[in-house]
């Protein structure tokens, strides 16, 4: 439990939320991914991969997560944390696209995301990582001539 008590409080109620996603995950041929996020109204978003017959028209669980969040009237997200199928070789981490887009809703580059693999039952505990968006993402793309709306 050494590593959960290191991710404890929020980062781990994100990971087991995670894990809910990815159970729902809907895949034809990569592997099971599911994120959660913290939200600017407190609450917590999950989301699932879901794939498409189509390549490439499918959406990683970490921007589900987001819509999802965005749905329900937030526009910024305070942390986040994806759980991956343990059966693929794959490191657990956001996809290069999700770290943009994580950095589009995040309140700061400074938030954590919570990274495991895991298996339908539970998160491996051996496998947590906790890094802050700006490692991950260190020179994000910002765009100087578009307008927001916040
Ligand atoms: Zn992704």
């Amino acid at each position: 439990m050494k590593i959960m008590t290191r991710v404890a409080g929020t980062g781990k109620k994100l990971l087991e939320t995670a894990l809910k996603g990815m159970n729902n995950a809907y895949v034809l041929w990569g592997f099971r991914v599911g994120a959660a996020v913290l939200a600017e109204d407190g609450r917590i978003y999950e989301g699932c991969n879901v794939e498409s017959c189509i390549s490439g028209l499918g959406t990683c669980a970490e921007r589900n997560a987001i819509n999802h969040a965005v749905l329900h009237g937030n526009r910024k997200i305070k942390e986040i944390a994806m759980a991956m199928d343990s059966e693929t070789p794959s490191e657990p981490k956001p996809c290069g696209a999700c770290l943009q887009y994580i950095h589009d809703f995040a309140e700061n580059p400074g938030i954590k995301i919570s990274m495991a693999k895991a298996r339908s039952d539970g998160i491996l505990l051996e496998t947590v990582q906790m890094k802050k968006l700006a490692e991950l993402l260190p020179f994000p793309y910002k765009p100087s001539r578009v307008q927001f709306q916040t």
